[in-house]
């Protein structure tokens, strides 16, 4: 009989930064810094609700102040535990370190069933908890900024913003307490796809190096690779929708909370999100596909890439052997365990990991902060001046061509987007593209700088760790 048994999700974390800090040569004391958890938060607060008094239980845990403010999302969830917030914020420390977000690492949760309260009900629990953190500090432009997770979105963080400002009605930079808010209330465009749009350039950039697609047993582009993804949410949604509309992938299965969709075709991923949203967010009834009543199952079909984007844990010493997939990229946080990572890296398997592959997220969360600092929207100034240039040598090339009879013609996509100046949604993007393709560039002088490293988790895990440490020791520790 095998041993199934495996750590928890913490300790996951904890035993993945143990297997990059031994290649590393860190005092044992800035080690231990780095590893530990600051401090976790725990509140139970009470909100009058259908006549009687509900009391939910809530976190927001720090894991590293080595830069604030702190930053990470909260959750919305009935598994909302200490041990996972915990495991959650420590990815956030060196998710941020990665990717150059000047963020320490933190996360907060509350345990409950959003789909169980309605809009008015939920508005009032989450005001609530909000209160508890704002007036502890939790939540604070300088010090401690949360943004969106699973089971929230836009619409909580509008409310958390409000009621920061409510409390605090003289601070001018209210608005940057909390990132992930919808564009009317301070938000950013481009935030709510962000993290599916960074796993999009991931992956791209991934591809751009031909010794790293064959190491994963893979050749040519994206084009034509097939995907399982599992969690049609926010991340995977968007992931899977940019993928096969704009690099042509073939996503070949969805699994979901009840089961999963195949279609070897390639699922239409605009079309089975809009079922689903008429469909309470099932997925076993669409007519697109073939119905797998067992879901995890799935993540253990032939395919290129395998797209986890929903829990924590799901690939696991029981499963990692089964999985054909060469090539998995971790839109979820912390989808792979520890055991299985070292299943599937003996078996050759490429991981793109979490704290690399989902930091599209926290990334736009860096330029909504920013962007709510200095009370401007990305463009404002520079949009209209660029195109005023580029107006300036389409008109040129045009009278240069007819003074000399030229007979050239500006072929008018080319004229459209030359003309066009980059307004916040395309800064945005080029923002994220260029974080990407850098951070994956220092993982990748690391995988293949040195014989000890052969995984690109343990790369991401030095390239982190090295930078908080420098930042320790800059303070002097
Ligand atoms: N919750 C997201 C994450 O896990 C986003 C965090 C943020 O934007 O601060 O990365």
């Amino acid at each position: 009989m095998k041993d199934l048994a495996e750590p928890g999700f913490r300790d996951s974390v904890d035993l993945m930064f143990d297997r990059a800090v031994r290649l590393m040569d860190l005092s044992p004391g800035l080690e231990q810094k780095i590893r530990v958890c600051n401090s976790t938060y725990t509140v139970r607060f009470g909100v009058r609700l259908r006549g009687k008094i509900e009391t939910f239980t809530g976190y927001r845990s720090v894991h590293s102040e080595h830069m604030e403010p702190v930053k990470g999302g909260i959750r919305f969830a009935m598994s909302v535990n200490q041990d996972e917030v915990e495991a959650l914020s420590a990815l956030m420390t060196y998710k941020c370190a990665l990717v150059e977000a000047p963020f320490g690492g933190a996360k907060g949760g509350l345990c409950i069933d959003p789909r169980a309260w309605d809009e008015h009900e939920l508005e009032a629990i989450t005001r609530r908890f909000a209160y508890e953190l704002i007036k502890r500090d939790l939540i604070h432009p300088a010090q401690n900024v949360p943004a969106p997770d699973m089971g929230t979105g836009e619409r909580e963080m509008a409310w958390i913003a409000d009621q920061y400002a409510r409390m605090n009605t003289t601070d001018i930079n209210a608005k940057a307490c909390v990132t992930g808010k919808p564009p009317h209330a301070g938000g950013i465009q481009g935030r709510v796809e962000a993290t599916g749009r960074g796993v999009q350039f991931a992956l791209r950039e991934f591809f751009r190096h031909p010794e790293d697609v064959a190491k994963a047993n893979l050749k040519g582009s994206l084009a034509g690779k097939r995907l399982v993804v599992q969690g049609l949410g926010n991340v995977g949604y968007h992931a899977a929708k940019f993928l096969s509309e704009e690099d042509g992938c073939r996503v070949i299965a969805v699994i979901e909370r009840d089961g999963a969709i195949v279609n070897d075709e390639g699922l239409d991923i605009e079309d089975l999100r809009q079922w689903m949203n008429r469909h309470e967010g099932l997925i076993a009834q669409y007519p697109g596909g073939k119905h797998m009543p067992d879901g995890p199952k799935a993540l253990e079909l032939d395919c290129d890439i395998l797209v986890p984007a929903a829990l924590e844990g799901v690939i696991h010493k029981g499963n990692a052997a089964a999985i054909k997939a060469p090539l998995i990229i971790e839109a979820a946080n912390g989808p792979t365990t520890f055991g299985a990572d070292e299943i599937l890296r003996e078996k050759g398997t490429v991981i793109i990991p979490d704290m690399y592959a989902n930091a599209g997220g926290v990334t736009v969360s860096y330029f909504e902060w920013v962007k709510n600092l200095s009370h401007i929207r990305f463009g404002r100034m520079q949009r209209r001046a660029e195109e005023s240039r580029s107006a300036l040598i389409v008109e040129e090339l045009e009278r240069l061509s007819a003074d000399k009879n030229l007979g050239w013609t500006l072929a008018a996509d080319f004229k459209s987007k030359f003309l066009q100046g980059s307004d916040e949604l395309a800064l945005v993007r080029s923002g994220l593209d260029d974080t990407m393709r850098t951070a994956y560039q220092s993982m990748r002088e690391v995988w293949h700088g040195r014989d000890d490293v052969t995984d690109l988790r343990t790369a991401a895990y030095i390239v982190a760790i090295d930078r908080v440490a420098k930042t320790y020791r800059s303070k002097g520790l």
